[in-house]
């Protein structure tokens, strides 16, 4: 990339000291300082074009937010508190220090985002740039703090609890894979107010993420189809045959992937921002009741695919 320096030097001026931050990327290493008797939590995620994004379709500043939202919803599955984070971009040869900008902005200004009343902005301390033949590929890594809430984990859904989500899902491939909102701000109000057993950001879809908290916690579920909030997304999608016509609204909201809504189990959860669609069972089997009748509900496996975007002519 010509102009490598030029957009390492704009990363630098970028950098802001903070209370954790001591000092940010410029020198080898970012120096934190955590605090004290705090948990640190760490996950990375990898975002590739053609997977993840379509660098043809997408704007770079929202393929950066989307690699940092990711992240973020990986936080917000867990209750924890996002603190700074690190990236490294492989971009091609091909693209210019403004699109190296964007990028970044974009991780930046998602991390900026979630600041609140209870959430503060996600900093980026560091990272690497490198410059290849291949497709633009970019790694963020994320720190975060439990913060006075325990964080929560897949494994503990009890018979009994309710199964929870936060919004309405199915059909993100029709923009919202790239434009969801991490719910980290809310995740915390939900732990904080009331008992949250198991809890997973929604990435593969209602039935396989169902199915890691069932798993994990070795329980089964009764899901109610009529209560699933159905996004008007999916249904568009089954107007448009070429890109998801042959399945129905419903099956869209169960297997669709990238909604980015929490998927939570609760003995207790009474918050109007989350809606009830099922009860957790001992015997372990997850059942879809639809019209009376429970069937097996088994991860059909939609795995998100870019290319249904761009069918073939
Ligand atoms: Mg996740």
């Amino acid at each position: 990339m010509p102009g490598e320096f030029e957009f390492l030097n704009w990363v630098r001026s970028q950098q802001r000291r903070d209370v954790i931050v001591q000092l940010p990327a410029g020198d080898d290493l970012a120096i934190l300082r955590w605090p004290a008797d705090d948990l640190l939590l760490v996950g990375i995620d990898q975002v590739l074009d053609g997977v993840h994004f379509d660098s043809t379709i997408h704007t770079p500043h929202a393929i950066g937010a989307k690699v940092m939202n990711r992240n973020l919803s990986d936080c917000a599955a867990m209750a924890c508190l996002p603190v700074v984070a690190v990236i490294t971009f492989a971009l091609p040869r091909s693209v210019s220090p403004e699109y190296a900008k964007n990028l970044y902005a974009g991780i930046r200004d998602a991390g900026m985002a979630i600041a609140s009343e209870d959430v503060s902005a996600c900093a980026i301390v560091g990272g690497d740039t490198g410059v290849w033949n291949g497709p633009l590929a970019i790694t963020c890594a994320i720190l975060g703090r439990a913060a006075g809430i325990t964080p929560i984990q897949r494994n503990g859904a009890r018979p009994g609890d309710g199964v929870f989500v936060t919004g309405a899902i199915g059909g993100s491939i029709l923009g919202r894979h790239m434009t969801f909102s991490p719910r980290v701000a809310l995740a915390r109000q939900l732990a904080a107010s009331c008992t949250i057993s198991a809890m997973i950001d929604l990435s593969d879809g209602l039935s396989r993420d169902l199915g890691h908290i069932c798993d994990e916690s070795s329980v089964g579920a009764v899901i109610d189809a009529a209560q699933i909030p159905i996004h008007p997304d999916a249904r568009a999608l089954c107007n448009d045959r070429a890109l998801g016509g042959d399945r129905s609204p419903l099956e869209h909201a169960l297997h669709d992937g990238e909604d980015y809504e929490l998927l939570f189990t609760s003995p207790d959860c009474r918050d109007a921002r989350a809606i009830r669609i099922g009860t957790i069972a001992a015997q372990r089997e997850v059942l879809l009741r639809l019209d009376g009748a429970d069937k097996p509900m088994r991860p059909a496996g939609f795995e998100h695919q870019l290319s249904s975007e761009k069918p073939a002519p």
